[in-house]
């Protein structure tokens, strides 16, 4: 091996020094585009893709709706509400009710889905699962009395995850309901063998359960298991076999009927 002079070899374990740090500055940097590369995967994700669209979506509809035109499919959500006016035509008594909680007013609901929802009870029923109406249409001014004494007591932003500001109730719409059995509250409700019949076969008579859990961001509400909205059977199935929510359903549905009935063979 050659002698070569300190300085010279000192110099060159200078370059070595240099080169390796480098070397791992460059190896780090690309661990890192790597981590950046996956998490960007994430957030790409097709179903959160989609969720998002439907939510910007259904930000173009008209914000107000004055009267009753007889959809079944009506969006009532955060952001898109129902006059002070609103009143649904058609509305009747529903029969099978827990009479003990609440007054009369609210237990009304527009025939066709107070027809259906009685034909779920005795479905029900037929199971031994004693499902009830608690609540049903509520008047504008009923849910303004409602928001404010949560808001008194919860505060506002507690009060806005799972109360409707009046106007922004579906169940202005009369086309909804929040069931039970008697003597058990709403949130035990969720627990009891009768929410699970509830959420596997309600689609059957054209409800759907209208917030599911895990689609917070969309509906706006965390979970309920006893609200339930007609929709019709149709949409009701499409929307139970594909795990959709209302909102996600209308911005990503054909109209055509027949591509719906396709697909409900279950
Ligand atoms: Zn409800």
């Amino acid at each position: 091996m050659a002698y070569r002079p300190l300085k010279q070899r000192l110099l060159c374990l200078g370059l070595c020094l240099l080169l390796t740090a480098a070397f791992l500055e460059g190896c780090g940097s690309s661990a890192k585009d790597k981590a950046e590369k996956v998490e960007k995967t994430k957030k790409e994700d097709p179903a959160e893709k989609a969720r998002k669209e439907a939510v910007a979506k259904a930000k173009e509809r008209p914000e107000v709706i004055d009267e009753d035109e007889g959809d079944l499919l009506i969006l009532v959500n955060k952001q898109y509400g129902l006059s002070k006016n609103y009143v649904p035509g058609d509305l009747v008594q529903v029969k099978t009710c827990d009479t003990t909680f609440s007054s009369n007013t609210v237990k009304k609901m527009k025939s066709e889905a107070a027809e259906a929802l009685e034909e779920l009870f005795t479905a029900a029923r037929e199971e031994d699962h004693e499902i009830v109406l608690r609540t049903g249409y509520r008047p504008y001014g009923y849910q303004e009395a409602l928001y404010n004494s949560y808001v008194k007591s919860k505060g506002k932003d507690k009060a806005d995850t799972y109360s409707a500001r009046p106007g922004y109730s579906e169940h202005q719409t009369g086309l909804c309901c929040d069931v039970g059995i008697k003597g058990v509250d709403l949130n035990s409700f969720t627990n009891t063998r009768a929410a699970k019949w509830l959420e596997k076969n309600a689609w059957h008579y054209g409800y759907i359960v209208r917030y599911p859990q895990k689609k917070e961001d969309i509906t706006g509400y965390i979970y309920e298991s006893w609200h339930i909205r007609y929709v019709g059977k149709e949409p009701a199935a499409y929307m139970h076999k594909h795990e959709m929510t209302l909102e996600e359903y209308l911005d990503q549905v054909p109209e055509e009927t027949d591509v719906i009935r396709e697909d409900t063979d279950e």
